[in-house]
């Protein structure tokens, strides 16, 4: 079976050696201090490793059942449900006013990596009743957060997003789901939704479905779109799940990954729905559980490509295959264990050089969210929302390849099913195509992101790099190392901008025949950002004599990896973007 061991080390290098959370004056953060946290995460750690991690081969062997009309979540599901509810974990950052613990969200992030890492398929329960509180809070009425908002907290009730359709995924526009007014301030929702997580199932007595559709009058396309929410179960007067609403699934998929999730074909045969926000407002109101959703996403990446690592490290530990080139490391041994040999070693710094770098750039984001929100801060708002399609397509392309680099360490036994490798693969899968795809975030960022408010956020994004360019120059040793490295990542990334501004109102297929490398080059720089944040907290901890100097020794080491190893790949980036569109487009269609 594999391993889960929290990395709540890490976590708190991150939390309190790098971010400084305690003095970022962000409200709410002066109370998660040194060991605040360290009581959370090891509460976190506990549940994800003794509790979730061991019903992930279960759930993935098993899957659900759809059996009558009536979703079975695989065993032990229900059971590890109600832990998660008794520890308050989904509540871990919702409003107090309805029941929450409102702390702050790069605490759900934290112990949300440990959830996944055990087990995604299981987290996406509670991941997805996450967004709809999000969605709930910022645009629903007083009336229904008084109703909903302390169900859905509480975990007593879950949530679901539904946007997809059979003929519609990415374009949203065509959605065909309608909403009928009642006459008595209802809508009556008629269509059929697909692929929907969590859509049904048996671990809460009421699902609350957010649903796109489209009410009478409006525009064709995405403008004439609202949002309804549409119970189960109707509420009574009570509050209590009372009547069955016409909603119901009409079966389950059969898929390569996240097993132990449901993912359903949902059928709305004029069910009640509730108007959330504005009639045509959907995609506003939508747009709230869908950020929030693919920073969750860009997560899932870092969480799968995580334990992955820590099993391929076990495995190169242990199996023993060859001899050490400067000689037998192992000589009482029939041979040495393969982590004596350079490309196994290459291939596991390769891992953990990056599972490093995304965990501090989710951090980053998640304080960047949190500045955003408790200090209203413009800036930040502008740069998460900069950032987002980077959190969630780089960090998810690379956290599956991350995956398959972990399988190849275990040789044979990685594609076998018993030592768990081929399943964070296939789980991991899914994050590069759901919340938007991949393409389609590489799309939005240099779409419609580069050039937001004439390029404001991306400027302050090379602001933030170049201060901290400038802040350790003094370092002769971190100037080499990690900031002469990053500074020629950043001239790449400039470049790149500079190329999409010329040449992108001449010929706009030249910006987007290069916005998946952009993004790739975009998301390397964050990442050598992030390791020189964190070489200069761990020189600062070493030349204080703070801490364990064997952990910031390793970072050292591992962030000079990323920075020779990872982060030349900006120019290769920058060269294909700088080829344009021929030898994209040229070929005619009917050739391929
Ligand atoms: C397991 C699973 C769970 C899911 N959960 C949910 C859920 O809970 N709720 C929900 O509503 N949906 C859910 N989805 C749906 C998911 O979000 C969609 O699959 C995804 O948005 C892509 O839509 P599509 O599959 O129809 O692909 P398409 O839109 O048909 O795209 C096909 C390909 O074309 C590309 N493409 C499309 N349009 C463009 C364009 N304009 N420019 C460039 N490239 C383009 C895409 O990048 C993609 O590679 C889930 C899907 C799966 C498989």
């Amino acid at each position: 079976m594999p391993i889960y061991i929290p990395p709540t080390e890490d976590m708190q290098y991150l939390l309190h050696d790098v971010l400084q959370v305690s003095a970022s004056g962000i409200p709410g953060y002066e109370e998660i201090d040194r060991d605040v946290t360290a009581a959370i995460l090891d509460e976190a750690g506990k549940l994800a490793a003794e509790v979730l991690a061991p019903l992930n081969a279960v759930g993935d062997a098993e899957g659900c059942r759809f059996e009558n009309g009536v979703v079975r979540t695989p065993t032990g599901f229900r059971e590890a449900y109600q832990k998660m509810r008794a520890g308050g974990w989904m509540g871990v950052d919702a409003d107090p006013a309805h029941g929450g613990q409102g702390m702050p969200y790069l605490i759900y992030s934290a112990t949300g990596e440990m959830f996944v890492s055990a087990n995604m398929a299981f987290n996406m329960y509670q991941g997805l009743t996450h967004g709809a509180i999000a969605a709930l809070d910022a645009h629903g009425s007083e009336a229904q957060k008084a109703l909903y908002l302390p169900k859905l907290i509480d975990g007593a009730w879950s949530g679901t997003m539904n946007l997809t359709e059979p003929q519609c995924g990415t374009d949203l526009g065509l959605i065909r789901t309608r909403a009928e007014p009642q006459g008595d301030g209802s809508y009556a929702v008629t269509g059929t939704k697909i692929w929907i997580s969590s859509g049904e199932h048996d671990l809460t007595e009421n699902i609350v479905h957010l649903v796109l559709a489209r009410a009478p009058g409006g525009p064709a396309g995405t403008k004439g779109l609202s949002l309804f929410l549409v119970p189960k179960f109707l509420p009574d007067a009570e509050g209590r799940p009372g009547a069955r609403n016409a909603v119901s699934c009409a079966g389950l998929e059969s898929k390569m990954g996240i097993h132990g999730n449901a993912t359903c074909v949902m059928s709305y045969d004029g069910a009640t729905g509730f108007l959330v926000g504005e009639e045509r407002g959907g995609m506003r109101a939508m747009f709230t559980m869908m950020n929030e959703a693919r920073l969750g996403v860009g997560m899932q990446g870092l969480a799968q490509a995580s334990v992955a690592y820590q099993n391929a490290r076990a495995w190169a530990r242990e199996r023993l295959q060859g001899r050490a080139l400067s000689g037998p490391a192992n000589p009482d041994g029939p041979a040495d264990p393969i982590l004596v040999h350079p490309d196994v070693r290459r291939n596991l710094m390769h891992q953990k050089s990056f599972v490093e770098g995304a965990r501090a750039f989710v951090f980053w984001g998640s304080e960047l969210i949190d500045r955003a929100h408790r200090t209203k801060d413009a800036d930040a708002e502008a740069l998460i929302s900069l950032l987002t399609p980077v959190i969630k397509g780089f960090l998810t392309d690379r956290g599956f390849e991350t995956t398959v680099l972990a399988q190849q360490t275990l040789g044979g036994t990685g594609y076998t099913r018993a030592a768990g490798l081929e399943q964070f693969v296939r789980d991991a899968r899914i994050t590069m195509i759901y919340e938007g795809t991949n393409g389609i975030q590489a799309l939005d960022l240099v779409g419609r992101k580069l050039g937001q408010d004439g390029g404001k956020a991306m400027m302050a994004f090379f602001e933030t790099v170049k201060a901290v360019l400038r802040d350790g120059e003094g370092d002769a040793e971190l100037k080499s190392d990690f900031l002469d490295p990053l500074k020629a990542a950043l001239k790449d990334l400039n470049d790149a901008v500079m190329y999409f501004m010329a040449e992108g109102m001449k010929a706009p297929a030249n910006a987007l025949a290069g916005s998946h490398d952009f993004l790739h080059l975009f998301g390397h720089v964050c990442l050598g950002l992030m390791w020189a944040r964190m070489a200069r907290a761990s020189r600062a901890a070493l030349e204080a004599g703070d801490g364990n100097p064997d952990f910031h020794v390793a970072k050292l080491a591992t962030g000079r990896y990323y920075m020779s190893r990872h982060l030349p790949a900006t120019g290769l980036h920058l060269a294909r973007i700088r080829s344009g569109a021929e030898s994209v487009m040229g070929l005619a269609p009917e050739r391929f």
